[in-house]
């Protein structure tokens, strides 16, 4: 049975309803062996669950599912070179937050839990929030004030307590910890069962290149969620024999909010703190990610990099995604203009993949506002 795993300290622990970090105070890994049968995978439904044995849910009964995941892998043409894109935003509340909540809720179902907390500025608790009330499992939500009203009304819709946090994103951080002390920390930074559902992004990959790897992986990072999820899925490939190497990992963030690029360029193990600016990608704005050492790691042991994107990149290719017929939200734009920003400067001959990882249903004031700015 799988087991919580110090990435620091090397401690290790029995999975438990309180315990979401180490003593020692960082985030908690996951020990866990995977297993791929392709016979097996391939004759199951399209959902995220065909990776069955990969995901650390003991009995079958405890899956909580809404046939999430398994999404398209579009082929499209940036500035003359073809890049696959995954199409994430096509998943029941909208982001692929949905890949984590699916495996986490699960997971709190299979430990008896009926209360969980969450915080998020927006997509996260949107996610939590479905698969809470799915479960019939309580939940409490605690957001920034200033998050777009779309994904506020999403979680109320889905029945959550939502507790808004005057101040910056990172005190909101600092109450639900609080909250967590006596109340399942259903955190999509913290918690690795998370990260164990953001994995299935790397092995639906693999399945949809005809059981191959990238050559490198163009994606957003905030916590990194997505990013380490990726990291963990094609490292769990690689060990089982199934791939031949981890892409190369490029995170994308907005200048306005950088700490994760700041660490990378200034060689420094963690990502150091920074003033946050204001950014219309409101899904990466994380001044203090939780994993910071662990994607700094991730990045640098596959000879990744991190780009940053101003705010005047971020409507343009949000208008280019509409001319191609995907409405997406700022935050997976600035992903778009990162991608273009990296073909531009590589030229090279290689395969890459990257993500539309929320739709733009979610952010329809922002997007207005922008859009109407003539600086934008
Ligand atoms: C959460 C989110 C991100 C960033 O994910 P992290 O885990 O914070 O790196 C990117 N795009 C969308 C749409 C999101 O909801
Ligand atoms: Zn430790």
């Amino acid at each position: 049975m799988e087991k919580f795993y110090c990435p620091e300290c090397h401690r290790t622990y029995s999975v438990n309803a309180t315990r979401w970090r180490c003593d020692c105070g960082s985030p908690l890994d996951l020990e866990f062996m995977p297993e791929f049968f392709t016979e097996k995978i391939v004759k199951r439904g399209p959902s995220l669950w065909r990776y069955r044995e990969a995901i650390p849910i003991r009995k079958d009964q405890s899956i909580l599912s809404m046939g999430e995941g398994l999404t398209p892998l579009e082929e499209m043409e940036f500035d003359g070179h073809r890049v696959l894109i995954k199409i994430d935003y096509l998943f029941p509340t909208g982001s692929y937050k949905d890949r984590g909540a699916a495996v986490l809720i699960s997971k709190a179902r299979e430990l008896g839990i009926l209360k969980v907390v969450e915080d998020s500025s927006g997509n996260a608790g949107s996610a939590i929030a479905a698969y809470c009330v799915r479960a019939g499992i309580g939940c409490d939500i605690y957001v920034p004030q200033s998050t777009s009203s779309g994904k506020l009304v999403q979680i109320q819709t889905y029945r959550a307590n939502l507790k808004k946090i005057e101040g910056s994103r990172e005190k909101t951080a600092q109450v639900t910890m609080e909250a967590a002390k006596k109340t399942y920390y259903a955190s999509h930074c913290w918690n690795p069962y998370f990260l164990h559902g953001t994995k299935t992004f790397a092995f639906e990959i693999w399945e949809q290149m005809e059981w191959n790897a990238p050559d490198t992986l163009i994606l957003p990072i905030g916590h990194g969620t997505l990013l380490l999820g990726a990291y963990i899925g094609f490292k769990e490939l690689k060990e089982a024999g199934k791939v031949k190497k981890i892409p190369r990992l490029v995170g994308i963030q907005s200048t306005a909010c950088a700490p994760l690029y700041q660490g990378f360029v200034k060689e420094l193990e963690e990502a150091p703190s920074i003033i946050k600016g204001e950014t219309m990608a409101e899904g990466i704005a994380i001044a203090e990610p939780v994993r910071g050492k662990q994607i700094l790691k991730a990045i640098r042991e596959t000879g990744g990099e991190i780009l940053t994107v101003t705010e005047r990149e971020v409507m343009p290719a949000l208008r280019e995604m509409g001319r191609r017929g995907h409405f997406i939200e700022p935050t997976s734009a600035a992903t778009i203009a990162g991608l273009k920003k990296y073909l531009k400067s590589k030229g090279r001959k290689e395969v890459i993949v990257s993500s539309l990882t929320g739709t733009g249903l979610k952010a329809v004031e922002k997007i207005e506002i922008f859009g109407k700015s003539k600086d934008f």
